[in-house]
């Protein structure tokens, strides 16, 4: 299996050379030449658990590694880590299949594949000789940098340094970044926005002074970001998992349809149950979910990218989005694999700010229907929830049930059963959660009272991720200025 960059056909890259690149030269992303076909049926596949699917559907992928390497990186990235044996359950309510993807260390979706990522990159390092340890940084606007902390905390052979922004995360957000363990983790706060941390670490990467005087030093960079094949590929598991499961439980028969629904931001978790349909996974409908930042939910419908909009905060951050990095690679794909065209078309996305598909492309994205939701909507979905049923969901989770039952209501969906993708815990949006629920705005309260107040209205015991912070001894206490976020990296790998 080789792979190719949206932008050039002509880079064909292995598996374990495309992790350890990340992003192509060129700045396309890499896409594997052909779907390969799921070698065991969803019956048998039913009768494995969470890893032994992941092997059968990784090891389609990432092919140059030995079975016995993916083994291990398996191993390592589904265990005690998840507190619940089954890594991603489903709760049934209100008339759909409700897939948990927040049952991992940081309780949202990212450790799905950030748990694994780190040893996927270290054998794809052994593998290609690479002798150097690997340095991540990553910017952060709140959840990412969490989550690749601790996928990465202790990993041998790797250091990650995360930047947020000093005073522009929740406490929450902020608690679980300063008291991550690991000797070779740090999180540092930078006296600016979430853009001027992302700034700097790309001029970080982009020096190439820099760069050479820390391969002297027996380092070279990487990237964690959702680009990358290695975040990819594992999240294509939990549907093909999630599907077994209702087969199993006898909720649908052997090559019954289901419809997936998403919360999106930047396209990467809908694109595996993209990539699970072309697989074999018989999925009827993927359902693109957007909130007020609704660009995708216009693509979808019009065929035009546009992100030339105003960009709103909302309460389902991890969606506030304009560029959805991974649609690149639905659009080489609905192209024809036209790596001329889709590198013209994100070239009118960096000049002009939109684009439009041409009309045999737009055949293309009949396996999607889109919709989205505004904040009244999704606080209005929580609580309706909530009070006809008792379970409790996150805000992004809210936002995709809002639109599948919007959707459904106005008869647009078959009868096929409906999979919404679950990407957040409660407890990590606890403000919101409670406001909508009670509809108050209890301004003057911490995140951990509304936390607790959380916990008085649901019987959903309050996860590791939250009991830890509550304790914790904070271990990064750095706070810096822009221009020293240089010297920082430079210290933390003395
Ligand atoms: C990252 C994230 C999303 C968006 O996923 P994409 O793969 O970027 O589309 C949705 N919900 C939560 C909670 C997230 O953390």
């Amino acid at each position: 299996m080789l792979y190719n960059s949206t932008r050039d056909k002509n880079v064909k890259l292995k598996a374990s050379e495309a992790i350890l690149k990340g992003l192509s030269d060129d700045g396309g992303l890499f896409v594997p030449e052909s779907f390969p076909a799921l070698k065991s049926s969803l019956k048998e596949l039913s009768e494995l658990d969470y890893k032994d699917i992941a092997y059968e559907i990784m090891s389609l992928f990432l092919d140059d590694l030995t079975g016995d390497e993916l083994r291990e990186c398996i191993d390592n990235a589904y265990g005690d880590n998840f507190d619940t044996p089954d890594i991603a359950p489903i709760s049934y309510a209100d008339g759909s299949y409700y897939l948990e993807l927040y049952h991992g260390p940081t309780i949202a979706f990212k450790d799905m594949a950030l748990q694994i990522l780190p040893h996927l990159m270290t054998a794809s390092a052994k593998k290609n000789g690479v002798s150097k340890d690997i340095v991540i940084l990553t910017a952060t606007s709140g959840d990412t940098g969490k989550a690749a902390m601790a996928g990465f905390a202790d990993v041998p052979h790797t250091k990650i340094m995360v930047f947020f922004p000093h005073g522009g995360v929740s406490d929450v957000q902020r608690l679980q970044m300063v008291t991550q363990k690991g000797g070779n983790v740090s999180a540092v706060s930078v006296d600016g926005n979430f853009d001027d941390c992302q700034t700097g670490v790309k001029q970080i990467f982009n020096d190439a002074s820099f760069k050479a005087e820390l391969e002297a030093g027996g380092y070279q960079f990487s990237s964690a970001n959702s680009i990358n094949i290695g975040r990819l590929i594992p999240q294509i598991v939990y549907y093909v998992h999630a599907y077994c499961n209702l087969l199993k439980n006898e909720k649908i028969s052997d090559g019954d349809k289901v419809s997936i629904c998403v919360p999106t931001g930047n396209f990467g978790n809908i694109l595996a149950a993209y990539i699970a349909k072309r697989i074999g996974l018989p999925v009827d409908r993927l359902i693109c979910a957007s909130n007020v930042n609704n660009v995708l939910t216009d693509f979808f419908n019009t065929g035009t990218y546009d992100r030339k909009r105003d960009f709103h905060l909302t309460m389902s951050p991890s969606m506030d989005i304009l560029i959805s990095s991974n649609l690149e690679r639905l659009i080489y794909l609905i192209s024809g694999c036209d790596d001329k065209a889709t590198a013209s078309f994100m070239s009118e996305l960096s000049s002009e700010g939109s684009y439009t598909i041409t009309e045999s492309m737009k055949a293309g994205l009949d396996d999607f229907i889109a919709g989205y939701a505004s904040e009244a909507e999704t606080a209005s979905e929580i609580k309706r929830i909530y009070e006809d049923t008792g379970y409790v969901i996150d805000t992004h989770t809210a936002v995709a049930s809002f639109v599948a039952n919007r959707l459904r209501s106005e008869g647009k969906l078959s009868d096929a059963p409906v999979i919404i993708a679950s990407t957040a815990s409660p407890y990590k949006f606890a403000r919101s959660i409670v406001n909508a629920i009670k509809g108050s705005s209890n301004t003057g309260r911490s995140d951990l009272e509304m936390i607790d107040d959380l916990k008085t209205l649901t019987d959903l015991p309050e996860p590791e991720a939250v009991k830890e912070i509550r304790h914790a001894a904070v271990r990064h206490d750095g706070h810096i200025a822009i221009d020293e976020m240089k010297d920082t990296v430079r210290a933390f790998l003395k």
